[in-house]
């Protein structure tokens, strides 16, 4: 019983932010990075940027093989590539030197992005 209410206020907690909009997301408490569920915003956060990270380094690698940044996920076979949270596809902007990768999350505090390989979050360590 212990262990499923748990899960309830995580899947609450998880439910609150969903619904959280851009007009109220500095309102939205950040959630405590010591969360254990294995589908916590926090969790899934981090799986997100850890994709996306993978996908600006293929596009690195790609523009060492072409010359160029991929114009799309498919040039490196990755265009199946979803955000755990939302599960809708990245997002890659692009020209032949630069690129451009973005969570595609509708609500705040999204996942950030990687803006030529700059991610828009500051890593904490872990
Ligand atoms: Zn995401």
């Amino acid at each position: 019983m212990r262990t499923f209410s748990v899960i309830g206020v995580m899947v609450l907690l998880f439910v609150s932010v969903a619904r959280t909009t851009s007009e109220d997301n500095l309102t939205a408490p950040p959630l405590q990075a010591g969360m254990s569920s294995e589908n916590s915003f926090a969790t899934n956060t981090q799986q997100c940027r850890a994709s996306m990270r993978t996908l600006a380094g293929q596009a690195v690698i790609f523009f060492a093989a072409n010359d160029r940044y991929p114009r799309n996920l498919k040039e490196i076979d990755m265009a199946g590539t979803v955000c755990p949270t939302c599960g809708l596809k990245y997002q890659l902007t692009s020209g032949d030197d630069h690129f451009y990768i973005e969570c595609p999350l509708s609500f705040s505090p999204d996942h950030g992005n990687i803006d030529d390989g700059v991610t828009s979050w500051v890593d904490s360590g872990n």
